[in-house]
């Protein structure tokens, strides 16, 4: 629901009331309801036959950004820079709260408060972060390389919880929590360097597959072959990209299906789809088995993947908030707006409680709108000689305009040709190309872990069922904030599921997630999530009824930004100018950024598309 129910004193502005405090908010979160009927109703066509008369706001600014994500915000910051302290700034932002996908989730039981991250999980990328977006990483006071002061590393470890696969009996048979052998099959990987005979001798034992998938494993392991005798590796690689590694796994290396069952759900953290849509190139990039004989040379190189290419740098590059990257999207609306948040270090930004009521203060220069979705987007007069910008947007129940010298559009690509219909067709094209990954990012706050002990796990990875990973926080504690660090505290369990659809292409597969995620109650997801923990936790004798304080589903139909897949995406191995070039192209006083503009899911990408979008318009 939109909240007007927090309508204030004067009638209008819910945020300015002082029950207004979006991230303590349960239940349906993310992209919630109330936040995308007025896009949708766009989409269809409707919007305008039932919208009343624009009423003029009379306000003028220097930028109008749409979309108050971590892009949209650093537009602001960077417009600021460039155009000085007065400058005046609306950020426009259709959620109730500001973010976007860096969504902060908080809790509270007993005398025990809690965060978890709804959506941006933490700063990281394939690819080193560019010189601009480590800069502003620095000039927000994040180092980076501190981040094990706050890391309590060897907590679960050291208590004997380790990553776990749970076979399903839908799936595999029967239900069963199983020791993970294999690094990379599931969370954090804390036992790289055991990933030892033993873990996989107990694998082995215990995993209910075919004894013909067990041996072809340990043939996959032990026993590297040259699938592609006779090719060079740049050839083995193009192969490679053009193949799905579930196709690999049984028409290349010949496995029982049952190991095609048992990766099928590992890369949808990463892509939101199934090994049946992902290239055996980037299965190769993660270190999954079947690659070792093919002697392929790490070099990049044309036509590969950027998940195939590891990089030392980039992996190093790591830090984790107990709110995610919510933590960044805070430090700098505390940059942009002043009396929203106080503090004045990134560690003390973690327990800075936001006063929603200065988000949108006429005394401050750059101002902060939200539950108001862009309707309307246009130069006033011709694009190419116009001093100003009509932007309209809706806002309960009611459409207003403002005016501005200059528009960054740092919101989901497909929403701009349905707001910006002065854009050439071609590139209205592009930028509705730009699919979304459709996820669910749930928060469950338990009263204790003592069932997760029980079961001897911290991390579980579940390719058949609805969850396909769950974990106990990371535990980080920064700034004031304590994590958990006793089985008898209350806890965070993440739980990520990627809506998809294994067999079509990748773009259908989301589509068709999206579909189903905005068709599941919550209360039909609350049932799946109590069942699955019930079941994977059987043995540590975990009871939802007894044992969950709370529940926070944040879905994201339009999730992460689609990255190219050499799979679906021939342009990607064939090089020349992608779909997000063509969209994210500055038209008039109007530029495009967010993480879509560079087809890249990472938070640097929207502080890089930002850094353009901006310098295009001061540039012009
Ligand atoms: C679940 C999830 C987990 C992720 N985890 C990570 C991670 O761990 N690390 C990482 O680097 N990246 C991660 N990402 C990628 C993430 O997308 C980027 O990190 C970054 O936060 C994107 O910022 P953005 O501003 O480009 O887009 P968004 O955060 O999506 O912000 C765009 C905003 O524009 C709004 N909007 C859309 N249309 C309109 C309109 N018409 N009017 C007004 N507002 C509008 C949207 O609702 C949204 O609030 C994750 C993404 C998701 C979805």
């Amino acid at each position: 629901m939109m909240p007007w129910h927090w309508l204030a004193a004067d009638g209008k502005d819910p945020e300015k009331s002082a029950s207004y405090y979006p991230p303590a908010l349960m239940g349906m979160r993310g992209s919630h309801p109330g936040s995308f009927e007025t896009a949708h109703s766009l989409r269809d066509g409707t919007f305008w036959e039932n919208a009343g008369k624009p009423q003029d706001t009379g306000e003028a600014y220097d930028l109008v950004v749409v979309g108050g994500g971590i892009s949209g915000l650093a537009a602001a910051h960077y417009y600021r820079k460039a155009a000085g302290a007065n400058a005046r700034i609306l950020i426009l932002d259709n959620h109730d709260d500001f973010g976007g996908h860096a969504k902060r989730n908080e809790f509270r039981t007993g005398h025990a408060f809690r965060l978890g991250f709804g959506g941006t999980f933490s700063i990281e990328s394939p690819a080193p972060y560019s010189a601009v977006a480590k800069a502003m990483i620095e000039e927000l006071g994040i180092d980076v390389s501190s981040y094990s002061k706050y890391f309590d590393k060897d907590l679960y470890q050291s208590r004997g919880l380790r990553p776990t696969i749970f076979f399903n009996k839908e799936t595999f048979g029967a239900d069963k929590l199983v020791a993970n052998f294999h690094p990379r099959g599931g969370g954090e990987s804390e036992d790289a360097g055991e990933a030892s005979a033993e873990l996989f001798k107990r694998f082995l034992r215990d995993a209910p597959i075919a004894d013909q998938a067990k041996s072809d494993l340990q043939r996959l392991l032990s026993e590297p072959r040259d699938y592609y005798p006779g090719l060079s590796s740049d050839e083995k690689k193009a192969k490679l990209a053009r193949i799905s590694y579930a196709k690999y796994l049984t028409d290349v290396a010949g496995v029982h299906p049952d190991l095609v069952k048992l990766y099928q759900a590992l890369p949808h953290g990463l892509f939101g789809v199934g090994i049946d849509a992902v290239a055996a190139q980037d299965a190769w990039g993660f270190d999954l088995p079947g690659f070792e004989g093919l002697h392929l040379d790490p070099t990049p190189g044309k036509g590969m993947n950027r998940d195939a290419i590891p990089n030392e740098e980039a992996e190093k590059y790591f830090f984790h908030f107990p709110d995610g990257n919510a933590s960044i999207a805070r430090l700098l609306v505390r940059k942009l707006v002043p009396g929203v948040l106080s503090g004045d270090t990134a560690a003390d930004i973690v327990l800075a409680k936001a006063n929603y009521a200065k988000l949108d203060d006429t005394a401050s220069p750059i101002r902060i709108r939200l539950n108001s979705t862009a309707v309307r987007v246009k130069h006033v007069g011709e694009a190419a000689s116009a001093k100003e910008v009509e932007i309209s947007y809706a806002r309960g129940g009611s459409v207003y305009t403002t005016r501005a010298k200059n528009v960054v559009l740092a919101c989901w690509h497909v929403v701009v040709p349905y707001i910006c219909d002065e854009l050439p067709d071609k590139q209205k094209e592009a930028l509705a190309s730009a699919q979304k990954v459709p996820l669910l990012y749930t928060n469950v706050l338990v009263r204790n872990w003592k069932a997760f002990e029980k079961a001897g796990t911290n991390s579980i990875y579940a390719p058949g069922m609805y969850h396909s990973y769950v974990n106990l926080d990371q535990p980080v504690s920064i700034g004031g904030y304590e994590c958990a660090r006793k089985p008898e505290d209350p806890i965070v369990v993440h739980m990520m599921k990627a809506a998809c659809q294994p067999g079509l292409p990748a773009r259908q597969q989301h589509v068709a997630g999206r579909m189903e995620l905005y068709t599941t109650t919550f209360e039909t997801m609350e049932r799946n999530i109590r069942d699955q923990l019930a079941r994977m936790l059987a043995g540590g004798g975990f009871d939802p009824a007894r044992d969950i304080a709370g529940l926070t589903v944040n879905r994201w139909p339009h999730g992460y930004a689609y990255e190219y897949n050499s799979l679906f995406d021939s342009f990607w191995l064939e090089g020349g100018e992608t779909p997000c070039e063509v969209a994210r192209k500055t038209f008039g006083r109007i530029a495009i950024a967010n993480a879509d503009a560079g087809a890249y899911a990472y938070t640097d990408e929207a502080i890089n598309q930002a850094y353009r979008a901006v310098g295009d318009l001061v540039r012009s």
